[in-house]
């Protein structure tokens, strides 16, 4: 038997005796030892774990957090986004639409009103200061935009409402485009190509092949259909109210265009073509009122979206040259 290997010298008896080992004891003993390492060493590895990475619910509740940290960082994307968006609006709502209809445009101020005041969000002082201030910045900004679209529902109600009252009056404003074309310059001061000198470019210029339709761009009467000088082929329509638009570098009128005719509002007009002074073909359009000219951009507002106004605008002020 194992247990009997193992001897004992036994002073009284003076010699040895094999040790007699209690089982149980031998059991018992085995257990507590294997249990207090396995106590003290689980302790250890806890205590280094929950130093340096925690404990898996304290790791579960961190990536939980960074989640949702990293999806508060694509909602601020978003809003930023969102901003700009309604700045593009609201910059087409007063320079376009409010402009034009003679509405008053509505201030900057006015369009922030009533933003501010941190201490609504104070709830948030209760988390970490990254996260309060994630949380403060977006709370506010999203009660911001919800104002700010408000404001630009009402203006644009009341820009609907004017357009519906005065609808008879508005037919006759230019306010679609001459022609389906890319725009090539736009409105202010340009180098002229032929001439190669600043000068005041009074219209804008869209890309068109000869022989493309061009359009009556509102109600109104021919006031002039012929030569005249660097426009080459220029028709003239007289809106009425001081309004009148000039269509230039035509190579054809359509038939009936001539002094003293009515045309309407998309009514083909005209052909484009090469006309006059001018790099190549293309139509230069410009709206006057009371003689002197305007930007006709802000005269687009019945077929324009907020984009196609935005990318008008930057490429009109991005090309220094004008076409003639
Ligand atoms: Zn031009």
């Amino acid at each position: 038997m194992a247990e009997n290997n193992h001897y004992i010298y036994d002073e009284e008896r003076c010699e040895f005796v094999p040790v007699v080992y209690d089982r149980k004891k031998k059991v018992l003993h085995n257990i507590s030892f294997w249990l207090l390492n396995g106590i003290v060493l689980a302790s250890i590895g806890i205590a280094i774990l929950s130093h340096n990475i925690g404990t898996p619910a304290e790791i579960a509740l961190k990536a939980e957090n960074q989640v949702l940290l990293d999806q508060l960082e694509i909602t601020k994307t978003s809003i930023i986004s969102l901003e700009s968006q309604l700045n593009n609006i609201a910059e087409l709502d007063n320079e376009m639409y409010r402009s034009v209809l003679g509405l008053e445009p509505i201030s900057y101020e006015e369009r922030m009103a009533g933003t501010g005041g941190a201490d609504l969000y104070s709830d948030f002082d209760l988390y970490s200061e990254d996260a309060s201030e994630m949380l403060r910045w977006t709370a506010s900004r999203l009660d911001n935009l919800e104002r700010r679209l408000s404001i630009q529902q009402l203006s644009f109600d009341e820009v609907k409402n004017y357009y519906n009252d005065n609808k008879e009056r508005l037919r006759h404003l230019p306010a679609i485009r001459p022609v389906p074309g890319i725009l090539l310059s736009g409105y202010g001061m340009r180098v002229h190509p032929v001439l190669n000198y600043q000068r005041m470019h009074h219209g804008i210029d869209f890309r068109a092949d000869i022989g493309t339709e061009i359009f009556a761009t509102g109600d109104g009467v021919v006031k002039f259909a012929g030569r005249r000088g660097t426009y080459g082929n220029l028709l003239e329509i007289d809106h009425g109210n001081g309004y009148t638009t000039r269509y230039a570098h035509l190579s054809s009128f359509t038939e009936g265009i001539r002094p003293g005719a009515k045309v309407t509002r998309g009514q083909h007009v005209a052909y484009s073509g090469n006309t006059g002074v001018t790099q190549g073909p293309h139509l230069h359009y410009e709206v006057r009122i009371n003689g002197r000219s305007v930007d006709p951009l802000n005269y687009l507002f019945a077929d324009i979206t907020p984009e196609e106004y935005q990318m008008y605008k930057e490429i009109a002020e991005s090309n220094p040259m004008s076409m003639d």
